[in-house]
This record gives C-alpha cells, structure tokens and sequence, in this order.
C-alpha cells in the first residue's frame, strides 16, 4: 500500500516536473523579443544596425534581416543558433551600397525564432530612407596660421543637419560647434597645436556625420610656425620630497613611502590622472563662446616658468623623470588675489593632485582656463564668473616649491600656450577678425581650397612682465 503510494507520488512529480519543463520550453507561447538602440529612420555609409535579440524560455533558433526596395530584397544577416542561446546582441553592417539598391525609401526587416516546437516568432519592421550622399563641407575662414603649442580657429559650412562635426589632427579630435556669422548658420572649431609640429608635417581635416552614417572631410590650409620649447633641469631634494610627500600621502594612500618612488609616483601616474580629470571637467564646456576680449593675465606678476619647457627632475646626481611644463608660472606676493582671466562659468574647484587647489574656468567651445596651487579658493563649481572676479588666493599647494600661479589654457582637452590668449592683436588676428572677414565671403568649396599663404607681416614681439 505505502509502496504503491510512493510510486504515484513520484509519477506525478516526474509528470509535473515534464509538465513544468515543456511549458517553459518547447510548449511555451512567447516571442523572442527583439530591442532597437539606434535611430534607423535613414541610412547610409557607415551606419550600422545594433539589435538584441532575446528568448529566455526556449532560447534563440534563426535570425534574419532583410532590405527591401521595389519588391527587392538583399538578405543583410541570416543566422542560425543553438539551444540554450538565451541573448544575443548584433551589430550588423547596413550600408547599401553595393546591394543593387537606390537613395530612397526602403523596409528593414527583422525576423527572429525561437526553438520552442511553435517556433515562436516575432517580426519588427522598420521604415528607413536610404540617402548615400555624404555632407558637403565649405570653407569659410582662410589664412590658418598657427604656432606650435598654439592655437586655431576655423570656421565652415556643412550642406546638411550633422550628428558628429569637427578637426582631425592624428588621433586627436576637436568638436565643431554650431555658430552663426550674420545670422547664417556655420559651424566653428577651436583646436590645439602640438608643441612638436613643425613645417608641413600636420595634416588637418575637418569631418563631419550626416544622420545616415555618410561621413566626409576636407583638408584645412594651414601654415605651422615651429617653435623650439626651452629645457629646464630641476634639481630635487630629498628633504622637498620628504616635505611635500606626508600632505599627497594623506590625500591619496597610494603615494610610496620612499622618496624616489613618491616623487616619481606625483610627478607621473598622479600627473597623468589629474590631466583626465580636468579633461572631464572641460568636456563639459558650453557650446557658445562666452569670453570677451583678451584674456587676463596676473597683475604685477613675474614670469617664472613658461609654457612647453621641457623638464628634467636630477635627484641625487641622477635625472630620474621627466616631464613638459604646460602651462604659464606667475609670482607675486604671497597670497595675492587670483582672478578669472575672463567670463566664463567655473567647472571645477577643489584638490587637484599636482596642482593643488585649482579652479578650471570654461570659457565656452571647448575653451578652458585652469589655476593652480592656489592657498585659497572663493568660487564653487557650476558658478558663473566675469572677467577679473576674484577666484581666490594664489599658493603653494601641490607640486610647487613657493607661492606662485600655474595658469593654463586648454582648447578641446589639450594644453595650448597661454601668452596668445593675453595678446589682443594675436585675438584680433587668429579669432575675432576670422569671423568678420568671413561674414563677408562665400563659404569656398572645399575641393577649391588653396593652401593658407604665409602673411609676410612680421609679429611683434611683446615684452610681459
Ligand atoms: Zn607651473
């Protein structure tokens, strides 16, 4: 009796358990689903299809995406998967060309199976127009004579709306910013000048991204003044590591406790971490200029140090590290007021490794002033600031030897000299006539474009400080 009992007790479980099992497999009754990320409603060269794809009953059988035009269709991906294929994430080239299709209207179709025995189904259907014409792009300003270590301005047109503008230089990437020039809609970059370049060894391209992917650019005429950067020994003393180290080690438990190892530890890896947190900081610029006239340098203060200097750290006999001083040292009276070199809204202020108490101004279009080592700081992040309002206290905190301003400029990330900033005709020359001279000229096609001719025009030189 008991035994017989127990038999059917173990009979309905295995058939419940088969039950249980067949439901949420073979015999379940649910589509996979299929999730759209990007923006399809047109596309072109370059644009791609991300989807995923899920069943998390029976799992993924067949995937298939088709585009259709005029009763014809060109198979973008047909794909088989085994059981237990749960989810899958696709990035599926649509680019139409070479696929017999036409700019126009067409349908993505995207079917997905699962291994259920229904073979569940779902089907998405999307309307997209196929437009493989890349944005033309024009030149409107001229003349792009930049210095090394500088900076430069350009200004263009692009033919339609744009997902990605702005200049190539190498690996670095400079954003266009929608402007106007008389009311006409343009689009106007700022970008860095690496110290090292020299004659003719840039290439500079401005880029842009329609909405369809389609991607150009053009090559920016432009003519490189090198410049050669000093070179500055500094000789380090066990007793300034031993001085400086406590203070870092107390902010950062990661500093070593030999000088050396500290000091190499400050001077690179923390210097390395600081220059991507003020390059976050100056990623979040605003996208109009909100600067005014030339840039204010420290009052009554004397050049210690200039932008590019080559640095070599000796200690005890040995040169031990190295590293580029990028950016404007500048001596007062201990403590003397700091100022905003211009308006602008504040982006960051507080401990900055390096360089102290910093406070980074945006100046809007990717353009940002920083200042270091300050003793005291009187603004907070996300305030607004005009041209010479107080910012705090100049100081020695950080990777400083005596009370002085590490004042910086950065353009879209990168460090540029700062002197061109605090030079009203070099303002008047490179920026602000740019714009003027081309409110009065046709953007010029780009295949057209001549190289820039070198101004013979000498440059006066200033005396600062
Ligand atoms: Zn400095």
């Amino acid at each position: 009796m008991n035994r017989m009992y127990l038999i059917a007790l173990a009979a309905v479980i295995a058939l419940a358990g088969a039950a249980f099992w067949a439901f949420n497999t073979v015999l379940e009754f649910e589509k996979p689903s299929i999730a759209v990320k990007d923006d399809l409603s047109t596309i072109g060269q370059g644009k791609a299809l991300a989807l995923t794809v899920a069943d998390l009953k029976s799992g993924i059988r067949s995937v298939s995406v088709t585009i259709s035009q005029d009763g014809k269709d060109a198979v973008l991906l047909s794909q088989t998967y085994p059981k237990g294929t749960a989810e899958e994430a696709l990035n599926i080239d649509v680019n139409p060309r070479g696929r017999g299709l036409k700019d126009g209207p067409a349908t993505i179709t995207v079917v997905a199976e699962d291994h259920s025995w229904l073979k569940n189904r779902e089907t998405l259907t999307l309307e997209t127009a196929i437009d493989t014409v890349p944005p033309q792009i024009g030149l409107i300003s001229s003349a792009h004579n930049v210095n090394a270590g500088g900076t430069g301005v350009a200004l263009y047109r692009v033919s339609e709306e744009v997902t990605m503008t702005g200049l190539k230089m190498g690996d670095r990437f400079f954003r266009g910013y929608p402007f106007a020039i008389q009311g006409k809609p343009c689009h106007i970059v700022y970008f860095a000048v690496p110290s090292s370049a020299g004659k003719g060894d840039l290439k500079i391209l401005i880029t842009a991204r329609d909405r369809a992917g389609n991607e150009s650019s053009a090559l920016l005429p432009h003519l490189v003044r090198g410049k050669k950067f000093k070179a500055d020994k500094i000789t380090i003393s066990r007793a300034f590591i031993e001085n400086m180290s406590p203070t870092f080690r107390q902010q950062d438990p990661r500093v070593p406790t030999t000088p050396l190892e500290a000091f190499l530890f400050i001077n690179e890896k923390l210097r390395d971490e600081n220059f991507k947190t003020i390059r976050e900081a100056c990623s979040r610029t605003q996208p109009k200029p909100l600067w005014e006239g030339p840039f204010l340098r420290m009052k009554n203060a004397a050049p210690m140090a200039g932008f590019g200097e080559e640095r070599s750290y000796v200690f005890e006999g040995m040169t031990v590290s190295r590293s580029t001083h990028l950016g404007v040292d500048l001596a007062s009276t201990e403590r003397a007021p700091i100022e905003s070199a211009n308006h602008g809204s504040v982006v960051f202020a507080g401990p900055l490794g390096i360089y102290g108490n910093a406070v980074i101004v945006d100046h809007g279009l990717g353009l940002c002033s920083l200042y270091a080592h300050l003793s005291e700081i009187s603004v907070k992040a996300g305030q607004a600031v005009t041209r010479g309002e107080a910012l705090g206290a100049s100081g020695s905190t950080g990777l400083a030897s005596g009370d002085h301003l590490h004042f910086s400029i950065l353009v879209g990330g990168e460090f540029v000299n700062p002197t061109e900033w605090w030079d009203a005709h070099w303002i008047r020359d490179n920026v602000t006539g740019k714009l003027s001279e081309s409110a009065s000229q046709p953007a010029a096609p780009a295949a057209k474009a001549q190289p820039a001719k070198a101004k013979a025009k000498p440059k006066k030189k200033k005396a600062r400080g």
